[in-house]
């Protein structure tokens, strides 16, 4: 009976897709007006695309003085250095926030930020699914628990309507990551955390310059935490970023960063306070304030070519882009992402789907795969640590409980398409739209 009420959904569903085909002027006629529809390359046809898209990272003559005379002067670590400082500065004014402290990389961000907001043994931290894994590493690292919310297909981020019903005695913080450059419902969230005293740690490791209701993300929960990886919207190699407005909540990651040594108002008295070295170097720094000098216009270009190219493969049956909340106001565009529906493309399964549109000269990827199963996530249960801090009876119950069907379903329907590919002229966007269209068109011997 059941199976007669999905029936009638996924029919009702394939038809109203069928009708939107229609309204929009039907694919076959866009299709020839672009001439781009033909053989599939993957079967010897004239691919749609030759040239490669834009390079990443970008960099210029004035980037390697400065990295030049930086070695030349001596003062390589942040100690005796400026450059540091001043990206500290300018990081926090770019953000909005009141202070900004720099580290080795975005997973020793997440990890200063947790620490300091005292997230530790035997605690709860809710994290989406959908995300790179050093969001859950660091975690697990702090010895509590990553409790994973499941994922909202529509925006590919954590479902702000099941975060409540996860939350336990022993949560202490929610970890909202902008995921692929788009932002998390930060309104639900920040009520949720407030409603049960949470903190919030964003992971803005992706979403540079992304916006919800005009402030940038992270620096809208508690801490934000980004990453400057060569990949990133904004590189550096290596590098990463705490920024928050609570200036001692900021002094104490400045201080566990350095040493555990003084830092504003933390007067540490001697080796008073257990820290770590998570220090930047001038030499990320001052790659970091090059890049700073592109970075509002890339997000401007990206956004614009974006929004062009979500405007024309939305109408292409079975394409489904992935979608923002309201309270976004500016996107990153880290990655470029929709959902492919394989029944509207004769049941071809995804790989093939992503082999011919690769075949066509546009790169593009599948994504992550689900977190909550990897095997990082037994492999920490049956830590030592683990052992110790939680009762067999709260591990069985994590392991009955961590299922996130939504996101399993996610993991097998995305495709991303990297942010260097949204830099390029609006005759990109057209190419790669064609390559989907005639993917589509030559659907009949895909499968
Ligand atoms: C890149 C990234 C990180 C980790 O940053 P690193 O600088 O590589 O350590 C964490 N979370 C997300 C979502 C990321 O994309």
């Amino acid at each position: 009976m059941n199976g007669n009420i999905l029936t009638r959904r996924e029919f009702l569903a394939a038809a109203s897709v069928g009708a939107a085909a229609v309204v929009s002027g039907g694919t076959g006629v866009y299709a020839q007006a672009t001439g781009k529809a033909g053989k599939l390359a993957l079967q010897g046809g004239t691919p749609v695309r030759s040239k490669p898209f834009s390079d990443w990272p970008i960099w210029d003559r004035a980037d390697e003085e400065s990295i030049l005379s930086i070695l030349r002067s001596g003062d390589w670590y942040r100690g005796r250095g400026k450059v540091v400082d001043e990206f500290e500065k300018k990081y926090a004014e770019l953000t909005g926030t009141k202070s900004c402290l720099a580290t080795v990389n975005g997973t020793n961000a997440l990890l200063t930020a947790l620490h300091v907001l005292g997230v530790g043994i035997g605690d709860e931290v809710l994290v989406p699914p959908y995300t790179f894994v050093a969001t859950i590493s660091v975690v697990i690292l702090s010895n509590a628990l990553p409790v994973f919310v499941d994922t909202d297909p529509e925006t590919f981020q954590m479902d702000p309507d099941k975060i409540e019903e996860k939350i336990t005695e022993n949560t202490r913080a929610i970890i909202p990551v902008h995921i692929l450059g788009t932002v998390a419902n930060m309104d639900k969230i920040n009520a949720v955390a407030k409603k049960h005293n949470l903190k919030v740690i964003e992971d803005a490791c992706q979403a540079h310059l992304a916006e919800w209701r005009g402030k940038k993300a992270g620096a809208v929960g508690d801490l934000g935490c980004f990453s400057f990886q060569n990949s990133k919207n904004l590189p550096c190699g290596e590098g990463g970023a705490v920024i928050g407005n609570d200036e001692r909540i900021m002094d104490k990651c400045h201080s566990f960063t350095n040493c555990g040594r003084s830092y504003g108002s933390i007067k540490a008295d001697g080796c008073q306070f257990v820290g770590t070295n998570r220090r930047m170097t001038e030499y990320q720094a001052a790659i970091l304030l090059g890049q700073m000098k592109r970075i509002e216009k890339d997000a401007e270009i990206r956004n614009k070519n974006a929004a062009y190219l979500t405007s024309k493969i939305e109408k292409i049956p079975g394409i489904i882009p992935q979608r923002f909340y309201e309270g976004q106001t500016m996107g990153a565009y880290h990655l470029y992402a929709f959902r492919y529906k394989k029944e509207q493309f004769n049941d071809a399964p995804l790989g093939k789907f992503l082999s011919a549109l690769n075949a066509e000269g546009i790169p593009a990827w599948s994504g992550y795969s689900p977190l909550n199963k990897e095997g990082i996530i037994e492999d920490a249960l049956t830590s030592k640590n683990f052992q110790r801090a939680f009762s067999k009876e709260r591990l069985d119950k994590y392991r009955r409980e961590n299922n996130c069907p939504a996101n399993d379903q996610l993991c097998n329907e995305a495709v991303w398409l990297t942010q260097s590919m949204l830099l390029g002229p609006q005759s990109d966007m057209n190419d790669i739209a064609n390559a989907i269209q005639k993917v589509y068109e030559n659907r009949g011997i895909l499968a």
